[in-house]
């Protein structure tokens, strides 16, 4: 089965002239959903993971099927204003304007192996500021997985000039 032809493409959402590739179709799909979740672990086999951190929203249905199967435990990267306990934030870029995201701050403990999961990478903006996260909260960053990768967007190899792994399986 191809991943790809699970995946949908819905013309001007959210806004006019944007492509936005939807994986409602991949999720609602076992067959394709249980190959997304075992192409992402796959990819880290033979590698110590202590926690998935998974980025809201989409990263949070994949990523906690990736933590079971890999036996991690799951650490949300929230949007501003959502995680009730003491967090940190990173501030990133949009299109237009900026966006925040948050992670408790106990939510890794210092060297902790962590891999990064989210369900498209574009600019790479969001898992750099997911990144940042991790490593102020004392991650040993393993790699960072995503279902979809939009090459021309820059945003793996932004994440690979700061020595991370990168996964995507759509390109
Ligand atoms: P980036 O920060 O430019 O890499 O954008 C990636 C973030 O925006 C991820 O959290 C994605 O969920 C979301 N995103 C951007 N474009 C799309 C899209 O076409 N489909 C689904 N999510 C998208």
């Amino acid at each position: 089965m191809k991943l790809a032809s699970t995946i949908r493409t819905i013309p001007d959402f959210p806004k006019p002239g944007i492509m936005f590739r939807d994986i409602t179709t991949l999720l609602g799909d076992a067959q394709a959903f249980t190959l997304a979740v075992d192409e992402l672990v796959g990819a880290f086999a033979g590698t110590d993971i202590d926690k998935v951190a998974c980025i809201e929203a989409r990263g949070f249905i994949l990523g906690g099927a990736v933590a079971h199967i890999l036996g991690a435990g799951v650490v949300p990267l929230r949007k501003k204003g959502k995680l009730p306990h003491d967090r940190i934030s990173s501030a990133y870029q949009l299109e237009y304007g900026m966006d925040i995201i948050e992670m408790h701050t106990d939510a890794i403990e210092s060297g902790e192996r962590v891999l990064l999961i989210d369900d498209l990478i574009a600019t790479g903006g969001t898992a750099m500021a997911g990144i940042d996260l991790l490593k102020r909260g004392g991650a040993e960053i393993v790699g960072a997985a995503f279902v979809i990768d939009l090459p021309d967007l820059g945003g793996a190899r932004r994440l690979e000039a700061v020595g991370i792994k990168v996964v995507s399986l759509v390109g």
